[in-house]
């Protein structure tokens, strides 16, 4: 069962920025974003943000977004209904780093820190914050990403080392429509995500953009110089299209994303 409201198009007005799609029973609120020199409509359920966007050309109709969206009502439903759960960085919740599990515990003793607590067997670890309530989530955003850029650094390090050149630069930031890139002047950037990730993935990504410094394509020679220095290539690759959107769940309150869950 599909049903569109259409309370507000009765003004015709281009300045409609959503619409309200019904499907089962359900409204889900799909945002319009007009974008000059866009020539089709695109439809794009944004993981991080848990919401729902079209693009569509400047001058689009609004008949035009009503039926497309009505078209994938469903679609969208189901896309929606299959988000992981956000994970909010704040004291009691388990996040990975380095793919094992760690509690957040957050306390307001001694001096301003992040560290990671040895364990003792059954609990998990904990992620020991200390700074005032209302920073904590960016402490540990500032943590992770400090030692993704750590990890990252080395692991390019390691494979440029063993081609005998050494990389530009190497920046990590929230990318959220692909893990890792290399641009053609030689810098690499990365997800800071990939610190929540088992360090073979990270491993792999740093091994596949270092591989794009000698192929800039994904041509047979990149994938053999890839699993050259990453033998863990198809298993990582595996990992990621098994868990990778789900990396976007955790700090989710702080992202300004724009998803697309590909692989690279
Ligand atoms: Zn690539």
């Amino acid at each position: 069962m599909l049903r569109l409201f259409r309370r507000d198009l009765s003004s015709g007005s281009l300045a409609q920025d959503h619409l309200d799609v019904a499907h089962e029973g359900a409204t889900y609120r799909v945002s319009l974003k007009r974008v000059t020199g866009a020539r089709r409509f695109t439809l794009r359920v944004r993981t991080a943000t848990r919401d729902v966007v079209i693009t569509m050309p400047k001058r689009g109709s609004m008949n035009a977004a009503l039926d497309f969206a009505q078209r994938h009502a469903a679609w969208i439903a189901a896309r929606l209904h299959r988000l992981p759960d956000t994970v909010p960085f704040r004291a009691g919740a388990i996040i990975p780093v380095r793919g094992e599990n760690l509690a957040i515990v957050h306390s307001h003793e001694l001096r301003g820190g992040v560290l990671i607590q040895s364990g003792n067997g059954d609990e998990p670890r904990q992620l020991h914050v200390v700074c005032s309530e209302e920073h904590l989530s960016r402490r540990v955003h500032d943590f992770l990403k400090r030692e993704a850029k750590k990890d990252l650094e080395a692991a390019v390090r390691r494979h440029t080392g063993k081609l005998g050149f050494a990389a530009r630069r190497v920046t990590v930031r929230d990318t959220t429509s692909r893990w890792g890139s290399c641009s053609a002047s030689g810098s690499l950037n990365f997800s800071w995500r990939l610190i929540m990730a088992p360090p073979h993935v990270l491993d792999y990504l740093a091994a596949h953009e270092v591989a794009h410094l000698v192929h800039m394509n994904h041509s047979d020679e990149f994938w053999s110089l890839a699993r050259d220095l990453a033998p863990q290539t198809d298993l990582a690759e595996v990992w990621l299209r098994a868990h990778g959107a789900f990396l976007h769940r955790y700090g989710a309150e702080d992202d300004q994303a724009d998803v697309r869950t590909n692989v690279r």
